[in-house]
């Protein structure tokens, strides 16, 4: 399996360059219970559809990014720096909605 992604430094390169950290996901309160510690640490959405990664761009400038692709074609739909992702968040959701499969 091979597509392009858009390092926001470099541009769009080989997916074979860059490292999968997972998807975003969102920090319990500052004293979880097990339950929600349990959540945070072993489950994960698994979309099949539109989801946002941490994606770290190991064979060229090293830097960590976020993107949002879409799990079932690889099509990366937008790829940003986390500070810039961070502002944004505070006005909108951090995981946008996506379509039933
Ligand atoms: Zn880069």
């Amino acid at each position: 399996m091979s597509f392009l992604l858009s390092c926001p430094n470099c541009g769009p390169r080989d997916v074979n360059e860059f490292a999968y950290a997972g998807e975003v996901t969102s920090r319990p309160a500052a004293s979880p219970d097990v339950r929600e510690l349990a959540d945070y640490v072993y489950f994960r959405r698994n979309v099949a559809g539109v989801q946002r990664e941490w994606w770290y761009h190991r064979f060229g400038c090293e830097v960590w990014f976020l993107a949002e692709r879409d799990t079932r074609t690889n099509e990366v739909l937008r790829v940003e720096l986390p500070a810039r992702a961070e502002a944004e968040a505070a006005q909108a959701p951090a995981i946008p909605e996506t379509p039933a499969v």
